[in-house]
């Protein structure tokens, strides 16, 4: 008989914001079942298109600090003047049910998970260079320069974190870098420890 597999693996994914994370998300969402994506909360404004409830959810300053009080969040940052957090239970649950968890989280707030869930998975995903990136946050046509400036030089910063991830990936094309990241997955679902309970007299 084949066990079920016990817990879900927690999949944690950071790049420079403008670097098409959410695009590359929602192909890999579209190709492989049994992953749940962590809508996290936040206080920044919906841009156009987005929507409460699907991209984030989006919350007062007043509600988001009730939260941090309340012990709600498995971890939270600060970014570009806005709060970001990662609701607790709500990951849990699909977790303990055996369901893959990814998270779109920046750098403060990986550092935060790597220490807390030492199994989770870091993959980072870069632009092939600044200079696309630069083309991509203008080409959003979401954001004043002031706000594009800043978060160029974030992501600047975040490049320092890198070599703290185990994975690292290129959005050149998103279909490739889909695939790159199906196959990170693939590789760690075959890791001995997810696999026990494929292994019968144990
Ligand atoms: P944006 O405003 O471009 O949607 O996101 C800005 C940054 O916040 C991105 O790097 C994104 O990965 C990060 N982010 C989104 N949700 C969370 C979260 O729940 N926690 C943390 N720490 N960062 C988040």
């Amino acid at each position: 008989m084949i066990r079920k597999k016990t817990k879900g693996q927690l999949i944690v994914l950071s790049g420079p914001s403008g670097v098409g994370k959410s695009t590359v998300i929602s192909e890999l969402l579209s190709a492989r079942d049994n992953i749940y994506f962590s809508v996290s909360f936040t206080t920044r404004a919906p841009r156009v298109g987005e929507a409460n409830g699907i991209n984030y959810n989006f919350v007062t300053r007043e509600r988001f600090e009730a939260m941090i009080a309340n012990d709600e969040l498995l971890e939270h940052a600060e970014y570009v003047n806005h709060y970001y957090g990662t609701s607790l239970r709500l990951i849990q649950e699909k977790l303990d049910a055996g369901i893959d968890v990814l998270l779109d989280i920046e750098v403060q707030g990986a550092a935060k998970v790597r220490s807390k869930c030492p199994d989770a998975v870091f993959i980072f995903i870069i632009p092939p260079s600044f200079e696309e990136l630069s083309r991509r946050l203008h080409g959003r046509n979401t954001d004043q320069e002031d706000v594009i400036a800043g978060r160029l030089q974030k992501a600047r910063e975040e490049y320092r974190e890198i070599p703290r991830y185990d994975y690292l990936v290129v959005n050149d094309k998103v279909s490739a870098a889909a695939a790159e990241i199906i196959a990170i997955l693939t590789a760690e679902s075959c890791r001995t420890k997810n696999r026990m309970n494929l292994v019968e007299g144990v």
